[in-house]
């Protein structure tokens, strides 16, 4: 199986890849996770995503479409892209990578939710920096607060997830991001899910829509 997940910031995209890819044992390749880790570990594609992550910007296109093309090819088994592509031109650069390997992807999943409703997603936001693992301070309440489940230790917000950096992610997703949905609409299906409502229905109504296009 081999997915894309579109949506804005706070759309529950990793929220609801972690159940796609346990459902269907695909890989998760997060852009953002992998931008983390090799931040984390001191590296050059690291140190030069720093500024453009801190301000809500996007990380050039180049540098972006080399690390996500080398994650897909570890990946044969099948995948869900979480935050990849995000411009046009990435779309483009994953389209040729997988025209060379004779693929396709099976389907979007587009995740809609209003603007009104992100802010106080993301600034509610919690991960753990071990394992991944995403919470809610009131919507996904961790069972122990502060603490990941998995016995990790604390939970860490993440520095872009202020209202001001938020917004601009928010501004950029609108004048960058958006149109990747256009681009993909006479190429592969597209899953419309309403992702404004509680995560589980979210994930249901995800299921029966991969479902439906399986059949
Ligand atoms: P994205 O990967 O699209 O940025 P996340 O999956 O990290 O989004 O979700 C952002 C925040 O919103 C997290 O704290 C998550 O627990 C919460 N969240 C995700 N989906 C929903 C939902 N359907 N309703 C309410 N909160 C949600
Ligand atoms: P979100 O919660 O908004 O989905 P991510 O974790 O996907 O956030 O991304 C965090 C930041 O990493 C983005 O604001 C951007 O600076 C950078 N980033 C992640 N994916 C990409 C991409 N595909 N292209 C450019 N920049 C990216």
């Amino acid at each position: 199986m081999r997915l894309i997940l579109l949506g804005p910031p706070g759309a529950g995209k990793g929220t609801q890849c972690k159940r796609i890819i346990e459902k269907y044992q695909a890989a998760h390749l997060s852009s953002g996770d992998i931008l983390r880790a090799e931040r984390a570990a001191g590296s050059e594609l690291g140190q030069k995503a720093q500024s453009y992550m801190d301000s809500g910007g996007l990380v050039p296109d180049d540098l972006i479409i080399d690390m996500m093309i080398k994650a897909v090819k570890q990946a044969p088994s099948g995948y869900v892209l979480d935050g990849f592509p995000r411009t046009v031109p990435q779309a483009e650069g994953l389209d040729q990578a997988l025209n060379r390997a004779g693929e396709k992807i099976d389907a979007i999943v587009e995740l809609q939710v209003p603007d009104s409703a992100i802010l106080s997603r993301m600034t509610g936001r919690r991960s753990c920096p071990k394992c991944g693992q995403v919470y809610h301070v009131e919507n996904l309440k961790p069972k122990v607060e502060g603490q990941c489940d998995n016995s990790c230790g604390p939970l860490v917000q993440r520095k872009d997830d202020t209202p001001d950096v938020v917004e601009h992610r928010l501004k950029t997703y609108h004048e960058q991001t958006a149109a990747v949905v256009g681009y993909y609409k006479d190429k592969y299906p597209i899953l419309t899910i309403n992702a404004d409502q509680p995560i589980d229905a979210v994930t249901a109504d995800v299921f029966a829509g991969l479902e439906s296009l399986a059949r």
